[in-house]
């Protein structure tokens, strides 16, 4: 059974989110989706969302939808490899309870989603980066992709595009727009609502990528869409034009691994076997952490069976020297040489874009 929409138990808009007209919009689909505490606030500041512990903050943000105007500094793309040229955020925060959380650790405070109300604003930030970039613009491997923006670094914005509509406005934005050179949208999600996307003027410029794994991976996942529901959308939404990915994510080493891995490829290629011209990505990305996510990670979620176990993993430092926990070089080299070898023989239409 498909899971029902989030609906967050309470909407604080500030006030200069209030005075735009996407603010209202906002509004006005948290009211009629049946929200019945909306807070118009009387300054831009938030109330705190600190509850008595750490459990009850995070119950009271996860809860809770901030309808706030994104500042110059969160507008401005930054460069996002290995996945887009430029992060464009139309949100951040999600209220799903991934035991995995990307992100946890790389955003401060308590994990409120805050929905920006100035998306005409940042769309038009999208012109002045066009044809610049060092992912996709101008390579040889993906120069055809265009210039790419990817909206999910810090949110799920079909999770959230029931109350905002966000995503269909940038959407029919890098459909419609004439941005004077290729351009290319994306997002990943782990939600199934794209019903409101189907029909919208998208002219093959953004690629929706379902983020998947292995079916006992699943249970770490609460609040998100089931997995064969992502799996039913993604064919959805193929079949009504738009370019799809598979972001596998995060990859872990679970029992059985190979054998429910595959059956998740062979799933995807049952559902997108008849899809004319099909165009069809894969990202693999393992699982990973770091001091900061474990630390924030286990206050989320104290009984968590997820393995975060620093002496089964490698150090492996970050352009800025931060450290990640990553798998063991060999399990890297056996996992990722048996993804490649099952996509060639599961999914040959699939493009493997990096794994990581
Ligand atoms: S869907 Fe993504 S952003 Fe949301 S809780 Fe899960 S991992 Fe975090």
């Amino acid at each position: 059974m498909t899971r029902s929409p989030w609906l967050p138990k309470r909407v604080l808009v500030t006030r200069s989110a209030a005075e735009l007209p996407h603010g209202q919009r906002i509004v006005e689909r948290c009211a009629a989706a049946g929200v019945e505490d909306v807070q118009l606030l009387r300054g831009d500041r938030l109330p705190s969302l600190q509850a008595g512990d750490e459990r009850a903050t995070y119950a009271l943000a996860k809860s809770t939808l901030a309808v706030v105007v994104a500042p110059p500094s969160k507008r401005r793309p930054q460069p996002i490899p290995p996945s887009a040229d430029w992060r464009l955020d139309l949100a951040e925060g999600c209220p799903a309870h991934c035991q995995y959380c990307y992100l946890a650790g790389s955003l401060g405070g308590p994990p409120v989603t805050r929905a920006y109300a100035n998306v005409e604003e940042i769309l038009d930030g999208m012109d002045a980066h066009v044809g610049r970039g060092g992912v996709t613009s101008g390579t040889v491997e993906r120069g055809h992709e265009g210039t790419t923006f990817e909206t999910s670094c810090y949110t799920d914005p079909l999770g959230l595009e029931h109350l905002t509509g966000s995503l269909s406005a940038a959407i029919t934005h890098a459909g419609t727009h004439d941005f004077g050179g290729p351009v290319q949208l994306r997002f990943t999600t782990k939600y199934d609502g794209v019903a409101p996307l189907l029909d919208l003027p998208h002219h093959g410029r953004t690629r929706v990528r379902f983020s998947v794994n292995a079916a006992s991976v699943e249970r770490f996942e609460g609040g998100t869409a089931r997995i064969a529901d992502r799996v039913a959308a993604l064919r959805s939404l193929a079949l009504a034009g738009y370019p799809v990915g598979l972001t596998v994510a995060p990859i872990m080493p679970v029992e059985g691994w190979r054998e429910e891995y595959a059956a998740l490829f062979d799933a995807v290629a049952a559902a997108t076997a008849d899809v004319p011209d099909l165009d069809l990505t894969t990202e693999l990305i393992t699982h990973r952490f770091t001091p900061k996510s474990k630390e924030v990670l286990l206050g989320w979620y104290p009984r968590t069976k997820l393995e975060m176990d620093e002496d089964l993993r490698r150090q492996k430092r970050g352009k800025y020297g931060a450290v990640k926990h990553v798998y063991p070089t060999p399990v890297m080299h056996e996992m990722r040489s048996w993804f490649e070898q099952a996509l060639a023989d599961r999914l040959p239409a699939a493009r493997l874009l990096y794994w990581t």
